[in-house]
């Protein structure tokens, strides 16, 4: 793996044509991980972190895809650079008019000292541009990037939009925040831990062999399988 900073973004490639994305004006802790990948004939953007910084670098952006796996703000940011953004329709209304409340900047972000320097932001400042949906993604959808195909799964429990998506010529799964190597927030507004269980019993089913998800490493499959059933049994009885 190599990591190098452009334009303030963190790229690390994580071979097999996917780059991992994050913004290293954060708190590692509080760094969320967006992911470009690439096709024989486009490439992707899976997420936009918190839109912090210059953002995208422009020679990505022609054709590019941005693919949203929910409309929080630590995933929405630089989404409004990709000409075409596609989601699930239940968030819709949250990615053409992003509100604090709507996206869980706030009250989430009031006052935490999010950034390296320890201070804290403003939280209308990031990821709060307005990034409507050209076009919606519901389950079963494929994206074809050519010489790789992307499945979506429709994953809700996190937020009711929540989408995953599986490429299966690499055998890699990006889940959002529906399933994290660390907590996985199922209490806030939209969230439902009983979905959360049935979404992961949907992923388990896939023949992953890595998981890239919202925050954390990445996990093995091993890891992710072991994960969900330490999430089922903290929420069952
Ligand atoms: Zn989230
Ligand atoms: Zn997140």
């Amino acid at each position: 793996m190599t990591a190098t900073a452009d334009t303030e973004l963190l790229v690390e490639d994580m071979g097999a044509g996917i780059l991992r994305l994050s913004e290293p004006v954060l708190q590692e802790s509080e760094r969320s991980f967006f992911y470009l990948i690439r096709g024989d004939q486009r490439s992707c953007l899976i997420d936009g972190g918190w839109g912090l910084g210059a953002g995208l670098p422009g020679r990505w952006l022609p054709g590019l895809i941005a693919l949203a796996t929910h409309s929080h703000f630590d995933h929405i940011g630089h989404l409004y650079q990709a000409a075409t953004r596609l989601g699930h329709k239940a968030e819709a209304a949250i990615f053409a008019d992003p509100q604090p409340e709507a996206t869980q900047a706030a009250p989430w972000l009031y006052g935490r000292p999010v950034l390296m320097d320890g201070a804290a932001i403003d939280p209308i400042t990031p990821g709060q541009r307005p990034c409507p949906l050209t076009g919606e993604l519901d389950d079963g959808a494929i994206v074809d990037l050519g010489g790789r195909r992307l499945a979506v799964l429709h994953t809700p429990g996190h937020s009711p939009g929540s989408i995953s998506l599986y490429d299966d010529s690499t055998q890699s799964l990006f889940c959002g925040d529906v399933l994290l190597p660390g907590h996985i927030f199922d209490d806030i507004p939209g969230a439902d831990p009983a979905l959360v269980r049935l979404s992961h019993r949907r992923l388990a089913s896939l023949p992953f062999r890595q998981s890239f998800g919202g925050h954390g490493p990445v996990m093995d499959r091993d890891t992710a399988l072991t994960r969900m059933a330490r999430y089922a049994d903290a929420r069952s009885g």
